[in-house]
């Protein structure tokens, strides 16, 4: 099924609701397909052809999201950034994508060279101004799965972050998938708290939603006392990890007040085991745990029905073909982007000569046939010429009475190429000694493993999907005290 025809089905009924907002918004099916069709047609009345890029950057809002939909209508090319990105960075995404039109919040300042239109995040805006002259009755471009719907840029924590070009088909299927996986109904009120620049709350929690004909609960961010308070109205959460140890600070989380919820999700980024445990003590939900990519959308999924094993990430979805190569995950399939733009060398690269998608994140499956993520290629160590892999020491020193969580990274030494460091958080009101945290590690692990430097610190950079930044531990702690 293509998205249009998604959309077709949910026309059917127009009056139920898709989103709800925390402002009181409310946007019926119908509304929500009306704004997108007014949206496409101010885009089009713009100049913008199809394959033009429209490139936004602006606050969360069920305005950026209809930004989408006018795009898949129209044949226009969503290019949605972080609103964190400055404006070197901003520059540089202008340079490579070359957008017709640049929607951005109306208190930024406005680049010059290109055509810009505003949007806030309460429905206000010059392209709000463009969209109410219209009639907002659009004719849909032909369907086509193979057309590009989205450029998405990759975080780039190495080198210049690329474009990962998706399809059209690559979000149907997956949408299609995950609602049929996860046992979305119409019935469904999933609390939509993350970000709208990213994978995540973009694509997996709303077109799930679309294609189930359930509501959103859209928060324009992630508030722990917000989602409590809304937790009764709701029947599933899909949240990054931090999302869980977050909501585990409050007292309020208990079997009762998650006794109507029928799912949490958990991806992005690896969900510890021990939150996994530790919220399943609380509440009686076993935490699903799914794993996917800006580039391949989501590859894998625990089992809705069946056992979720805690640090894992489960099963390849029904027509994605998930193997592990050499270490390397590698996957196929109608989830998996076209390519990278405008880069076709990078993109070859990263593809076998079979068609699998190179991750560039390592794993295993385990014993019953559960994929275990064991760290990213990048962030492998490689110390005197021997392979040390920092999750296997990060899951060593985490076990560490006292210790809250570690990161394992390689920095620069002029000896051994690379010397392993952890950087370690200590839980409230613990002490732990360097040495103590070595001696210890030196018991279990052969000495090339052993950190040879320990930095403890009040808390590890993550971004707004809760990645541990690997790449800023390495910046700050790279050039050694003299
Ligand atoms: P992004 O493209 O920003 O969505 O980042 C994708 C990367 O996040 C993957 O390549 C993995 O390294 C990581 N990731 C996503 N989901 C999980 C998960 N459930 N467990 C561990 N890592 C994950």
């Amino acid at each position: 099924m293509t998205l249009l025809e998604i959309a077709q089905a949910r026309l059917r009924d127009p009056d139920s609701i898709f989103i709800e907002c925390d402002d009181g918004r409310i946007f019926t099916y119908g509304q929500f397909w009306h704004l997108a069709g007014q949206f496409a047609q101010a885009l089009v009345s713009e100049g913008a052809k199809p394959g033009d890029r429209i490139a936004v950057q602006v606050e969360k809002s069920v305005e950026a999201i209809a930004l989408f939909y006018a795009c898949v209508r129209s044949g226009l090319v969503f290019l949605p950034m972080n609103t964190a990105y400055t404006a070197n960075e901003i520059s540089y995404f202008l340079g490579d994508a070359e957008p017709s039109i640049f929607i951005i919040s109306p208190e930024k300042p406005q680049p010059t060279g290109i055509r810009v239109l505003t949007l806030d995040d309460v429905g206000g805006g010059t392209l709000i101004d463009a969209a109410r002259q219209t009639a907002g009755v659009f004719e849909d471009i032909a369907d086509d799965a193979e057309r590009m719907a989205a450029i998405l840029y990759t975080s780039g924590t190495t080198g210049k972050s690329k474009g990962a070009i998706l399809s059209v088909g690559n979000f149907a299927s997956n949408a299609h998938a995950l609602a049929q996986l996860w046992q979305f109904t119409p019935q469904d009120r999933l609390i939509h708290a993350l970000p709208v620049y990213h994978t995540h709350g973009l694509f997996v929690a709303t077109n799930t939603v679309f294609a189930s004909g359930g509501r959103l609960l859209f928060r324009r961010k992630f508030e722990v006392e917000d989602i409590m308070r809304v937790l009764p109205q709701a029947t599933a959460l899909m949240g990054v990890p931090t999302f869980y140890t977050r909501l585990l600070q409050n007292k309020g989380l208990t079997r009762d007040a998650t006794k109507h919820m029928r799912l949490f999700v958990s991806g992005s980024a690896p969900l510890l085991a021990e939150t996994h445990k530790e919220f399943f003590e609380r509440t009686g939900h076993a935490v699903l745990e799914r794993y996917g990519m800006t580039e391949t959308n989501m590859n894998t999924s625990n089992p809705y029905a069946g056992e979720r094993r805690a640090g894992t990430v489960g099963m390849a979805l029904p027509e994605t073909d998930v193997r592990v190569r050499e270490g390397g995950i590698e996957v196929k399939g109608p989830n998996v982007f076209k390519g990278y733009w405008r880069n076709p060398e990078k993109t070859r690269a990263e593809f076998t000569d079979d068609g699998y998608f190179m991750t560039g994140d390592l794993g295993h499956f385990d014993e019953k046939g559960y994929l275990v993520i064991s760290g990213r290629a990048k962030d492998l160590i490689i110390t005197g010429g021997f392979n040390v892999y920092p999750k296997e020491v990060e899951e060593l020193i985490d076990a560490m009475p006292g210790v809250l969580e570690s990161a394992v990274i390689g920095l620069p030494d002029s000896d051994f190429g690379e010397t392993v460091t952890a950087v370690v958080v200590l839980k409230t009101g613990a002490s732990l000694a360097s040495a103590d945290i070595i001696l210890s590690l030196k018991l279990n692990l052969a000495s090339f493993k052993c950190p040879k430097r320990i930095i403890i610190v009040d808390e590890l950079p993550r971004n707004a999907m809760g990645k541990v930044q690997k790449n800023v531990l390495r910046q700050t702690y790279g050039v050694r005290p003299v």
